[in-house]
């Protein structure tokens, strides 16, 4: 049996960071679910779909082809129907209506379903929001991050800034704010830690420290 390491949290805890480097000291794959999300948003805005019609929505999702593949270097290669859409996912645009897609329960069963089929093949670190709740209760370690909501935006700048994307710190409140309240209160697979989970505090902590306490958890 593939083993299984699960890291949710809000945006900007730390989670994406923190799993790619975990699954490479420990030789596993990284599987970011936030970007599978992201790549559908992407599709449904190219293909013009109301974002209200939920049918239409499903539908589209049923011919859609989303593969992550790991690169050599632990990061991550996003193909949308075979298009290279890594960059492109993270722009504004598609943060901004990310989270209204992903409250619509046929888009996210449909989600769950391929984040599955990934776990059987490969021993995975898996970051997203409802990993240790919802697609890998039975996981083997399951972590929630967390940090201060100052701390978060400030990271969030920072990930921007990598870009080379401009946004004001506003811009940037408004969206974690936004998100994390519609991620937390949608009726399936909201954002919230599980029972057997492991909390991490990652305010005051750099990223090698809060590798070394996971791997320290996960030994
Ligand atoms: O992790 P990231 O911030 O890229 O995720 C983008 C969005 O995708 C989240 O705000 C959330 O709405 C959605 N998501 C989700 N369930 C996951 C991962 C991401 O609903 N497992």
């Amino acid at each position: 049996m593939p083993k299984i390491i699960t890291i949710d949290g809000p945006a900007g805890s730390g989670k994406s960071t923190i799993a790619r480097e975990v699954a490479k000291r420990l030789g596993f794959t990284y599987l970011d679910t936030g970007a599978m999300y992201r790549a559908f948003t992407l599709k449904a805005i190219k293909a013009n779909v109301d974002l209200e019609d939920s049918k239409g929505l499903i539908e589209l999702i049923k011919k859609t082809n989303i593969d992550i593949i790991a690169q050599k270097d632990g990061s991550l290669k996003v193909l949308l129907d075979k298009e290279d859409v890594t960059l492109e996912i993270r722009k504004p645009v598609v943060t901004q209506k990310v989270s209204f897609i992903a409250r619509i329960p046929g888009i996210r069963a449909q989600m769950v379903k391929l984040q599955r089929q990934f776990g059987k093949k490969n021993d995975i670190v898996v970051e997203g929001r409802d990993i240790g709740t919802v697609v890998f209760p039975e996981a083997y370690k399951k972590f929630y991050l967390d940090a201060d909501f100052g701390e978060r935006i400030r990271r969030r700048m920072r990930d921007f800034e990598a870009l080379g994307q401009k946004i004001c710190p506003k811009e940037v409140e408004d969206d974690l704010k936004k998100r994390d309240n519609a991620d937390m209160t949608r009726s399936v697979g909201p954002l919230k830690q599980a029972k057997d989970a492991i909390l991490l505090d990652t305010t005051n902590l750099n990223i090698e420290q809060v590798i070394e306490k996971m791997l320290s958890y996960i030994k």
